[in-house]
């Protein structure tokens, strides 16, 4: 490591609270699917700041929109009407089948800054929809083991990881847990409490691990034969991810509220979450806000990348891509059965977890592909998760399916 990194990391360390466990890396400047670091050396990015840049970084349309909107107005109140913001809200909708206008069907959004925040308003809309709404006392959200929803005292307790929660307590009420996969589970679970459930399509954080489809089916079916809400948490696998606007499109799924954040700024933070006209009637004016939701600048951003994303096909590109990548490393995983267990994914989300004879070199072998120029993701110890722009090429692909193969042949 170059004597800038060090100094830079150990001013890190003695001013920025220890809550990280950060890569040996400082990134300088980023160029669609490259990025540099502080001695100007470059790396193919396949995690795109954990599924963020879709567009690729520094997008040149994307800069300007920000730019001509920071020219203008950079914030405004919510107690104000404004119009980047409903531009969003309208483009945005207009991605979602369940509220595209068409048909009579239509839903509403709800802005904020992040993906915890944007479960948080799922969770607060579901028990005051049924609250003020229904007239029902139901408050419950239950949640799937191995999920990832974020890291807010609420959104804490909703993740069904230990870890998280470990020195938090006590959390709050409402919540409970079933085995991911198991409909029985469920349905045992589901009792005149329960308000809705809150799932991932696709668990990222929990190792990029899809459902069967008829556990998804099944999933939304008990939930509209027992009066729960669905609510879909589609922060890492929304905005063209996995080779449709969401990834419960695949399944034609109609949940009730989609929470959405991570790409939908290309980078700068943002998150919303997307109900249906009925459901959103549990807010009122007064009972959620949030000062910088919606602002002018972030939303402009928002609206110029679902402009691009719908322009230039990348749900399309993220299949196709997708396809292509799955058939490289399913490639190498037949050829060394012992190194790749299984490789995962829908459209440019994927796994590959690693076999048995990486165990214990997982670490190491991430590194090493850091170290050659890589940059990716080590999730639940041992499946590499990649999370590429959409935008990434063919040839970048098969480079990393080679360095991949030659360290995990050399491990
Ligand atoms: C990242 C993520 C979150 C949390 O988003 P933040 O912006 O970090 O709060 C929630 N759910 C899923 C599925 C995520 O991937």
């Amino acid at each position: 490591m170059s004597e800038k990194f060090e100094a830079l990391k150990d001013r890190t360390m003695k001013s920025v609270m220890n809550t990280y466990g950060r890569y040996p890396l400082a990134l300088d400047r980023g160029k669609a699917c490259t990025l540099f670091d502080l001695d100007g050396r470059e790396y193919l990015d396949l995690l795109a700041g954990i599924a963020v840049a879709n567009l690729g970084h520094s997008h040149p349309e994307v800069t300007a929109a920000i730019a001509k909107q920071a020219g203008e107005l950079v914030h405004v109140s919510n107690l104000f009407f404004q119009e980047p913001q409903v531009d969003l809200a309208e483009a945005l909708l207009a991605t979602w089948p369940q509220a595209d206008g068409q048909s009579g069907r239509t839903g509403r959004v709800f802005f904020c800054n992040s993906g915890a925040e944007a479960n948080e308003a799922a969770i607060k809309l579901a028990r005051r929809y049924m609250h003020v709404v229904r007239g029902e006392e139901r408050h419950e959200v239950i949640t799937l083991t191995n999920s990832f929803h974020g890291r807010t005292l609420a959104t804490l307790t909703a993740t069904g990881q230990d870890k998280v929660k470990e020195g938090f307590h006590p959390l709050p009420e409402g919540f409970v847990t079933v085995p991911s996969g198991d409909l029985e589970a469920l349905k045992a679970a589901m009792t005149g409490k329960t308000a809705a459930v809150l799932l991932e399509i696709i668990q990222g954080e929990g190792g990029v691990k899809p459902f069967p489809e008829e556990y998804l089916k099944g999933v939304q079916a008990l939930c509209r034969e027992q009066g729960v809400l669905f609510m879909v948490d589609e922060i890492q696998t929304g905005l063209c991810r996995t080779g449709k606007w969401w990834a419960h499109q695949h399944y034609g799924l109609t949940p009730d509220v989609v929470s959405v954040a991570k790409a939908l700024a290309n980078g700068l933070p943002m998150g919303a979450i997307m109900a249906t006209e009925a459901v959103s009637a549990g807010f009122q004016p007064g009972s959620h806000a949030t000062t910088f939701g919606g602002g002018p600048v972030v939303a402009a951003a928002a609206t110029k990348t679902l402009e691009i994303m719908t322009r230039d096909r990348l749900a399309e590109r993220a299949a196709r891509m997708g396809d292509f990548a799955m058939a490289l490393f399913e490639d190498l995983a037949a050829a060394m059965p012992g190194k790749i267990a299984q490789v995962r994914g829908l459209g440019l989300m994927i796994g590959v977890e690693l076999g048995q004879d990486v165990s214990g070199k997982e670490q190491k072998v991430w590194e090493e592909l850091i170290r050659l120029g890589f940059i990716l993701n080590l999730t639940q110890g041992n499946v590499l998760r990649l999370l590429p722009p959409l935008v990434i090429e063919q040839k970048d692909l098969e480079r990393f399916a080679r360095a991949l193969g030659d360290v995990l042949g050399n491990v």
